[in-house]
C-alpha cells in the first residue's frame, strides 16, 4: 500500500504525486488537518479548504478509492498512520513556503527514506528557473523570458479506477470538519474548476488582455482560489489556454508565469515573509495608527474606491487585481500602516490567500523591492476609479454613500495630498541614502 499526502494540491487530474503513488501499487490519500495552519485563519478559508476535501473524497470514492482524514501535526500523524497501514511509499506533491519546508523536513525526518515529493503546484517548480549564472532572478521580465522558454511539463490524466486498494471494514478514515462560513462560496472541488476554467476559455480569454484591468473583475477567470489549494492544475490551465491561443491567451498564461515567480521569490528570500524584500524601505516612517489601519480594513476610509475594494473583499473573499493593487499602495504608500499586519490581514479575507503571492503582491505594489517597481509611483485614487470603473457601477454597488463618485464622500482619514508627499519625502531620502530607488 502506498499513501499519496495531498497538501495544495486537492485533485486527481495532473497530480504527480499520484500518478507516481500508482505506479508503485494500490494507494490511498490522506490530508491531515494541521493545526498549524487551520487554526491560524479564517472560518472562510478552512471552510473553503474543508468543502475541498470534501469533494476530493468523493472523487476517490467514485473511481473506488478511499481518501483518510486526519487532525494533528503531519511529523506525528504520518507515521502513525503508515504503520497502521504497513505503507511502502508516501508521495507528496512539494510545496516551498518556509513553514512547508520546515514540516516536509520533520516528516523526512520521521521517515527516512520513505517519502518521494514530486512537482505539479507551480508550471515551474520555485528554484528552478534560474540566471545563467545560477542566481535567482529578482525581476519579472528577464525571469519570464526563461520560464517561457523552458520546457511545458507532461500533463497527467486522473485515474479512472483505484486498483485493490482495500482497508479493513473496520479502520476509521476520519471525518472533514464542517464550518460555516461567513461568506457565500463558490462551488468546490476539481469538477467544478474544471468547469470554470472551460467557461472561462470559451467566453473571457479572447478579449482577457483588453478587459483583465477592470475593478469589477469582470474580465478575469477567478480561477485562483481552485489554484491556490491546487484544485486546479495550473499546468493543464496554461495547456488549455495556449491550446485556445491568441493575445488574451499569451496574457493570462504570463499571469500564471507570475504565479510561478512569486513561488520563486519566496522560495529563494524566506525573509520576506517579515522584512521588505529591499530592506532599506524597513526604514519608512511606519505609522501603527490602530484607528486608521481599521477604517482600512472595514472599508471606511472616506476614499470610495478603497472603501469598495475592502467592502467586496470581506463580502465576497475575492478582489481583482487592479483593487488589490490600489488597497496594497493606499495601506503602504499614503497610510504608512506597517505592511506587515495589512498582508496578513488582506490574506485572511482572501479566499485564495496564498503566502507567495501576497507578498510579491504587498511588495510591488508598495514599492518595497520586488521586480522593477518604482518608489515614486503613487496612484492617483480618483484616476484609478474614473478609468478602471467607467460610469461608477461597481462603486456604487460597494460603497452607495458614494453614488457612483469616485470623490470622497465624507471626510477622508487622510488627506491624499499631504500624504503623498509625505511618502515621497521619506522615500526619497531612504533611495538617496542608499544610492539607488529601485532593486535590479
Ligand atoms: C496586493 C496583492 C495581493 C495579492 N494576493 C494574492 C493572493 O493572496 N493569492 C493569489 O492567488 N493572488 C494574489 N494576488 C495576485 C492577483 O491579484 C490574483 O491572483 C488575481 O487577481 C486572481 O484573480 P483571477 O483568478 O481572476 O486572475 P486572472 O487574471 O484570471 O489570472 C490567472 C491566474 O494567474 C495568477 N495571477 C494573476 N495575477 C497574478 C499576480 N499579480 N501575481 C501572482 N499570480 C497572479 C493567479 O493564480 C490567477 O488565478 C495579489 C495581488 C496583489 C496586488
Amino acid at each position: 500500500m502506498n499513501l499519496v499526502w495531498h497538501r495544495a494540491d486537492l485533485r486527481l487530474h495532473d497530480n504527480p504525486a499520484l500518478s507516481e503513488a500508482l505506479k508503485a501499487g494500490p494507494a490511498v490519500g490522506l490530508v491531515v488537518f494541521d493545526p498549524n495552519i487551520l487554526q491560524n485563519t479564517t472560518p472562510r478559508r478552512r471552510a473553503w479548504f474543508y468543502q475541498n476535501v470534501a469533494a476530493l473524497r468523493e472523487g476517490y470514492m467514485r473511481r473506488g478509492g478511499s481518501l483518510l482524514v486526519r487532525t494533528g501535526l503531519p511529523w506525528e500523524v504520518l507515521p502513525r498512520v503508515v504503520g497502521e497501514l504497513g505503507v511502502k511509499g508516501v508521495f507528496a506533491v512539494r510545496n516551498s513556503t518556509p513553514y512547508a519546508r520546515f514540516r516536509d523536513r520533520k516528516v523526512q525526518e520521521a521517515l527516512p527514506g520513505r517519502v518521494r515529493w514530486l512537482e505539479g503546484q507551480y508550471i515551474h517548480e520555485p528554484g528552478s528557473i534560474l540566471k545563467p549564472d545560477g542566481g535567482p532572478y529578482t525581476v519579472f521580465t528577464p525571469f519570464s523570458k526563461r520560464w517561457w522558454a523552458a520546457q511545458a511539463p507532461v500533463l497527467l490524466e486522473a485515474p479512472p479506477r483505484f486498483p485493490g486498494t482495500t482497508l479493513p471494514p473496520e479502520y476509521d478514515l476520519g471525518t472533514t470538519p464542517e464550518e460555516a462560513p461567513d461568506i457565500p462560496l463558490p462551488p468546490a472541488g476539481e469538477e467544478a474548476a474544471l468547469g470554470a476554467l472551460e467557461v472561462f476559455l470559451r467566453d473571457k480569454l479572447p478579449h482577457y488582455h483588453q478587459t483583465r484591468d477592470g475593478l469589477a473583475g469582470e474580465g478575469v477567470s477567478r480561477l485562483s482560489y481552485y489554484f491556490t489549494l491546487g484544485v486546479l492544475s495550473p499546468r493543464l490551465a496554461a495547456r488549455r489556454a495556449l491550446e485556445v491561443g491568441g493575445e488574451g491567451a499569451r496574457k493570462w498564461v504570463n499571469e500564471l508565469c507570475w504565479r510561478d515567480f512569486s513561488g520563486d521569490l519566496l522560495y529563494h528570500r524566506p525573509q520576506m515573509l517579515n522584512s521588505a524584500f529591499d530592506p532599506r524601505w524597513d526604514d519608512l516612517p511606519w505609522n501603527d495608527d490602530r484607528d486608521l489601519f481599521a477604517a482600512w480594513l472595514q472599508g471606511y476610509t472616506g476614499i470610495p474606491v478603497v472603501d469598495a475594494c475592502m467592502r467586496e473583499l470581506r463580502a465576497t473573499g475575492f478582489l481583482s487585481n487592479r483593487g488589490r493593487m490600489v488597497v496594497a499602495q493606499f495601506a503602504v504608500k499614503l497610510a504608512l500602516l506597517p505592511w506587515q499586519q495589512c498582508e496578513r490581514a488582506f490574506r485572511d479575507l482572501l479566499l485564495d490567500g496564498d503566502n507567495a503571492s501576497n507578498l510579491q503582491g504587498w511588495h510591488w505594489a508598495g514599492g518595497l523591492g520586488v521586480d522593477a517597481a518604482p518608489y515614486f509611483r503613487v496612484f492617483n485614487l480618483i484616476t484609478q476609479a474614473e478609468t478602471h470603473d467607467p460610469g461608477g457601477a461597481w462603486l456604487r454597488r460597494w460603497v452607495p454613500e458614494s453614488d457612483g463618485r469616485p470623490y470622497p464622500y465624507k471626510t477622508p482619514v487622510l488627506d491624499l495630498e499631504l500624504a503623498r508627499k509625505r511618502y515621497l519625502a521619506a522615500a526619497e531620502k531612504i533611495a538617496k541614502k542608499a544610492g539607488a530607488g529601485i532593486s535590479s
